[in-house]
């Protein structure tokens, strides 16, 4: 690992190929992989990513809205990438840069059919998505016979895949309602089938899906988390290596009499004598006001030094009275230890939120 002369997300993506096949041995041969890598690959580089993803052999990518597939395309990128939330307004760029939409609602299906039309396609590969409980996007069951309906009128898309999204996977005590979810799907799938000439491939699990709910496999998973080293439970977690670190180094070091204050509104003020470390990393940086004041702690020579008083847009102060330190020393704000989950935990907050906000201000520099 390189030493951090300035703030830097250093991707591993010798990480990523060891999540990626702890992920495949939970999977039969014969069920393909799709990897999501909207949001930046989950704030890390979705071009790097997707292109090892690419090398280890996945079977379909997958990013929330168009201009992130289209960015993948200008990079090279040749396997299926699906939409996962497409927008009326990107339709003509999905067929014009070969991405597949999720279909949730009969709206976007009609206005799909036309964008189709007006391109003069034929069956369009196209993947629609059901809800089955998370209650986000998504036809309901009963909306069936209506697809089936205005399927029927065209010739200019097909039906590639059929999907629903699980939502609570992650969490055993849920169990029976993520059960009800797959029950639910299957149901759905076995209609669809009935009423199309064709059978659609199906999906359903993402990453907790694929570990804790085997019969979710189907002929596809989905994963996200999972891919960037997070098991979404303290006992999987150790299956998986995170792919991102984020790591800085101290601009500063200063000593502090009883009674001074530290950064904006004063809202630290020591007791004691102390001494305190500005890092170049803030706000700006995706490291949030919910981490000041105690609630973020980052690494330094293996020892933990609290964020001290508010976080400014472009710096935070942590306590390093305890630590034998020096201006330019590296600090470790997550990565393998301490973790995204548990930096993310002091404020209250989750893996997937802290890793997808590091603003694209921070330097991502790969090992690999
Ligand atoms: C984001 C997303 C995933 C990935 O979920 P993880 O929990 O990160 O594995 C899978 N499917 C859909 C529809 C998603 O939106």
């Amino acid at each position: 690992m390189s030493k951090a002369q300035e703030t830097v997300l250093e991707i591993n993506l010798k990480a990523l190929e060891h999540n990626y096949n702890y992920l495949k041995s939970k999977i039969k041969p014969n069920c393909k992989f799709l990897g999501v890598v909207k949001a930046y690959a989950y704030g890390s580089d979705s071009v790097r990513i997707s292109q090892k993803l690419v090398d280890l052999g996945i079977d379909y990518l997958a990013v929330a809205y168009a201009e992130e597939g289209v960015t993948l395309r200008n990079a090279g990128i040749r396997v299926p990438i699906l939409v996962l939330h497409s927008q009326i307004v990107s339709f003509d760029t999905i067929i014009e840069r070969c991405l597949e939409p999720s279909i949730y609602s009969e709206r976007i299906l009609r206005e799909f059919i036309i964008s189709a039309e007006k391109h003069g396609q034929k069956d369009y590969p196209i993947h629609i998505k059901f809800n089955t409980g998370l209650n986000r996007l998504g036809f309901n069951e009963s909306d069936i016979p209506k697809i089936i309906k205005i399927l029927s009128e065209t010739n200019a898309v097909k039906v590639l895949s059929i999907f629903s999204h699980l939502a609570a996977s992650e969490d055993l005590n849920e169990k029976e309602f993520t059960e009800n979810q797959i029950r639910s799907f299957n149901t759905i799938a076995s209609q669809i089938e009935a009423a199309l000439p064709y059978k659609p491939f199906k999906h359903l699990a993402n990453t907790s899906g694929i570990i804790n709910f085997p019969e979710a496999h189907l002929d596809m998973v989905r994963s996200g988390i999972g891919l960037y080293g997070f098991g979404n439970d303290d006992n999987e977690d150790s299956n998986f290596i995170p792919v991102a670190t984020l790591k800085t180094n101290i601009s500063q070091i200063h000593s502090l009499e009883p009674n001074e204050s530290v950064g904006y509104n004063r809202a630290f003020t020591a007791t004691e004598k102390i001494k305190t470390a500005t890092l170049p990393l803030g706000h700006a940086d995706g490291i949030g006001r919910e981490y000041g004041n105690g609630k973020g702690v980052v690494r330094i020579h293996g020892q933990n030094a609290p964020i001290i008083g508010n976080t400014c847009m472009d710096m935070i102060m942590v306590d390093v009275t305890a630590i034998d330190c020096q201006e330019g020393d590296e600090v470790i704000v997550f990565g393998q230890d301490p973790t995204a989950t548990k930096f993310a935990e002091g404020a209250k907050t989750i893996s997937y939120e802290l890793i997808t906000g590091i603003s694209q201000r921070v330097k991502r520099v790969f090992v690999d």
